[in-house]
């Protein structure tokens, strides 16, 4: 099956500064990478547009989106301890947004049925007003909306299996029943965000679902996390369009967090996301990069994941394995997702 796949130089043009771990380099071993797959006739290049002004402010203000245009073609200088900006990393953020955009609409227009973008700055830190955690505009948020006003989708689900919580995407659709966000992220971990509880606001009640895991997760335990309750309420959800904030820093080679992931543990993700696509979604699932901090590990599970989008049957895959089998933190997180997620989800009750 053709994929899509968003990449553009300018995604290097942007950098953070000396020494930084999301450095331009992530994406040139991806591009080596995926230069040397056996399956890349089925990858179909997209070009990848800017996102305007008007695109970026459903997501973020207008002061926030002048300050960062403010950059273009400055000095370097860091907008937090950890953010910086190069004189191109505006024109970057714009076409990452943009080029995510691209993904989204390749899919929905019928182009293709899946796609990957593969954009820096990465996305789902960015806060409505606030550079964050390597992230500038909220790419994946910015790209759902996109799909709600030009598509008039009704229900899209944004699954972020980074490693970091993902607080610009909660914040962004919290009081929004129409966009489901669920994370699995490391907790503790920057940014602190992304507790059990935290379900939703007023009529967004419910349409979030974080599920914060203590450090040292493996394949298995993200598969039985998945089984016993992302995969349940996705198909609750019945969502018409899924977007994974795909991030690669749960790798247990990922110098920024100590989970325990294999890159099995990125396709038994991707089959199972893959699965629910085709039973919800008429197929339409676009994966987005978010972070991925060992250039090895990364790369080799970009092209496991694009590897698992390209095949035309759903593959099977490995049984999760039953609940008592879970790491002894992952029951400790499901017990308490018990005692607040069947109140909006009847699937796990
Ligand atoms: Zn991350």
């Amino acid at each position: 099956m053709n994929v899509g796949l968003v990449r553009d130089p300018l995604y290097l043009k942007h950098k953070n500064g000396d020494g930084h771990p999301e450095r331009p380099e992530r994406l040139v071993a991806v591009d080596q990478a995926i230069d040397l797959v056996a399956f890349a006739d089925e990858l179909l290049d997209l070009p990848a547009g800017d996102a305007g002004h008007d695109e970026l402010a459903r997501i973020h203000n207008r002061d926030y989106i002048s300050r960062i245009a403010a950059t273009d073609g400055e000095r370097p200088r860091m907008l937090d301890a950890d953010t910086g900006v190069a004189p191109e990393s505006y024109r970057a953020a714009l076409r990452a947004a943009g080029g995510t955009i691209t993904a989204v609409d390749a899919v929905l227009a019928g182009e293709v049925r899946r796609s990957f973008a593969l954009p820096r700055p990465p996305g789902h830190h960015a806060e409505r007003n606030r550079a964050m955690g390597f992230c500038l505009f909220n790419n994946i948020a910015v790209a759902a909306r996109y799909a709600q006003d030009a598509y008039g989708l009704e229900r899209i689900a944004i699954i972020d299996w980074d490693v970091h919580h993902g607080n610009g995407t909660q914040w962004s659709f919290y009081e929004d029943p129409s966009v489901l966000y669920v994370s699995v992220h490391e907790y503790p971990l920057f940014p602190g965000t992304g507790l059990v509880q935290d379900t939703g606001r007023d009529i967004g009640q419910g349409y979030t679902l974080n599920l914060p895991l203590p450090a040292g997760q493996t394949d298995r335990d993200y598969a039985i996390a998945f089984e016993e309750v992302v995969l349940p309420v996705l198909g609750e959800f019945d969502p018409q369009l899924l977007l994974v904030s795909a991030g690669f820093d749960a790798h247990r080679d990922d110098p920024l967090a100590r989970m325990q992931l294999s890159v099995d543990g990125f396709r038994w993700m991707t089959r199972a996301l893959v699965e629910i696509a085709e039973q919800h979604a008429d197929g339409r699932i676009v994966h987005v990069l978010e972070g991925g901090y060992n250039l090895e590990a990364l790369s080799e599970g970009v092209t496991a994941v694009l590897e698992e989008l390209t095949s035309d049957e759903l593959r099977e895959r490995e049984p999760a394995g039953d609940r008592s089998t879970a790491s002894e933190g992952l029951q400790t997180v499901l017990t308490k997702g018990e005692r607040v997620l069947p109140r909006h989800w009847a699937s796990l009750a």
